[in-house]
């Protein structure tokens, strides 16, 4: 309760705001996630540089969600603005590619070893059209994914396992899509169980994240995932991995950074900077298959792309992004910063002999009120919300803003040493004052 207050008496401004956004917005708020802030209304974000945000009452927060991934690069940069800005004065949307759309095809071909690419809104507007490919290719009609994944609001995906019974995920608005029927769902790390549910032959391609990243960080054991490429080929199930979050292990993703060989990748939100956008890539054995008759119109392209799907906007400002941030140098100053977060609140849990762990994978880490969960199930018994709502209103009553779901922290360029140790320093004091 006192800190319920203390974030009152903090955001005046925010409060008044929220008042009246009840008014014309469902439940006060653009988009459903941002009700998920702890606090009893949520802050309104006034600008954002670099690692920092400044909300409207004008506290400044050393900002360790970076919009969920969609901001990896660090906010409001001068590249990316202008590159921007000089589109949105000379054409964005026209049905036609611009000259944009090749540097960016061939950037992320390089990084990402696929040869083909396509571009979406969303990774989730990406998933979705990588799904209508696979069940096109194979004639298949059922997706796999692991128990307590997250690929956007993809219905197909919003399903977990309940003992053997694939049911809808828990809390997905419904009636929900008979996901028993779409979907197979299997646990993370667990070969056998994979190679069992394919080998019945109705998937047409497995959706992964090579590390899970949405219900905390859950890494794959070692030779897992060879063992999934293995298991998938021998079954002819296409496999797609989900690089939206895994984008923090380097600049081609886990892909590049583990030697993965999907069928398809989809990468997401870091790569435009901000602006809405996401790409997938296709290996050249898939490409031949689609290209052809794309081109002749063999295929009914019909439920994939969108009229502003790959506009001269999204493709200018992933082609800032990709050449001035998340390049090599980029992350070699970010994942230090995150090794130097886990190395601290890693002696904060053993100062307080808990025990509790943190995760890192690339730029994020993670921690966990727990030894490390080797899958989804086991990870989603793992949160408590109770006491994540209470660190994170801790952290962001003291300037530190965390990721409002599970305890994530992203590192950029743009963060400091000084950043991470001030997260140390609270996250300390808040397990002493908590627990
Ligand atoms: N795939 C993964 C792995 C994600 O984590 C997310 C969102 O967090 C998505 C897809 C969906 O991205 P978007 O919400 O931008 O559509």
């Amino acid at each position: 309760a006192t800190e319920e207050d203390r974030f009152a008496e903090l955001h005046p401004r925010s409060a008044e705001l929220a008042d009246k956004a009840r008014g014309p917005l469902l439940a006060g708020v653009p988009m459903p996630w941002m009700t998920r802030w702890p606090g009893r209304f949520p802050l309104f974000f006034e600008s954002a540089s670099g690692a920092r945000l400044t909300d409207v009452d004008g506290l400044e927060y050393v900002d360790l969600c970076l919009g969920d991934t969609g901001a990896m690069t660090g906010h409001g940069l001068p590249q990316v603005a202008d590159a921007i800005a000089a589109r949105a004065r000379t054409g964005i949307t026209t049905m036609l590619p611009s000259a944009d759309a090749v540097w960016v095809g061939e950037e992320l071909a390089r990084r990402f070893g696929l040869p083909s690419w396509q571009l979406a809104m969303s990774a989730t507007d990406a998933n979705r059209f990588v799904l209508r490919f696979a069940r096109h290719l194979t004639g298949r009609p059922r997706i796999a994914v692991m128990d307590w994944c997250y690929h956007g609001t993809v219905d197909e995906t919003l399903a977990v396992l309940d003992g053997d019974r694939v049911v809808p995920r828990p809390g997905a608005l419904g009636p929900q899509v008979p996901v028993a029927e779409t979907t197979a769902v299997v646990p993370f790390n667990d070969l056998d169980a994979l190679d069992r549910r394919l080998a019945e032959g109705d998937v047409a391609c497995l959706l992964m994240e090579p590390a899970l990243t949405n219900i905390g960080i859950v890494l794959p054991d070692p030779g897992y995932l060879d063992g999934v490429r293995e298991v998938t080929r021998r079954h002819d199930v296409l496999l797609v991995i989900d690089e939206t979050h895994t984008l923090c292990a380097g600049p081609g993703g886990a892909t590049a950074a583990w030697g993965l060989e999907p069928d398809f990748v989809v990468v997401g939100k870091p790569i435009g900077g901000g602006i809405p956008c996401a790409a997938y890539g296709m290996s050249a054995a898939v490409a031949d298959r689609l290209s052809g008759p794309m081109l002749g119109h063999e295929i009914d392209v019909a439920g994939v792309g969108g009229t502003l799907t790959g506009n001269a906007l999204a493709l200018a400002a992933i082609k800032a992004t990709l050449s001035s941030f998340l390049r090599e140098e980029d992350f070699a100053v970010a994942i230090p910063l995150a090794e130097r977060f886990t190395d601290g609140v890693a002696g904060v849990i053993a100062e307080h002999g808990l025990p509790w762990h943190v995760q890192r994978l690339g730029c994020r880490a993670e921690y966990w009120f727990c030894p490390p969960p080797r899958d989804g199930a086991a990870a989603a018994a793992a949160v408590d919300e109770e006491l994540e709502g209470l660190l994170h209103l801790w952290c962001l009553n003291r300037g530190v803003l965390l990721t409002p779901f599970h305890n994530m922290a992203l590192f950029s360029p743009h963060h400091t040493a000084d950043d991470v140790d001030r997260h140390t320093e609270v996250f300390g004091e808040a397990i002493r004052a908590l627990l």
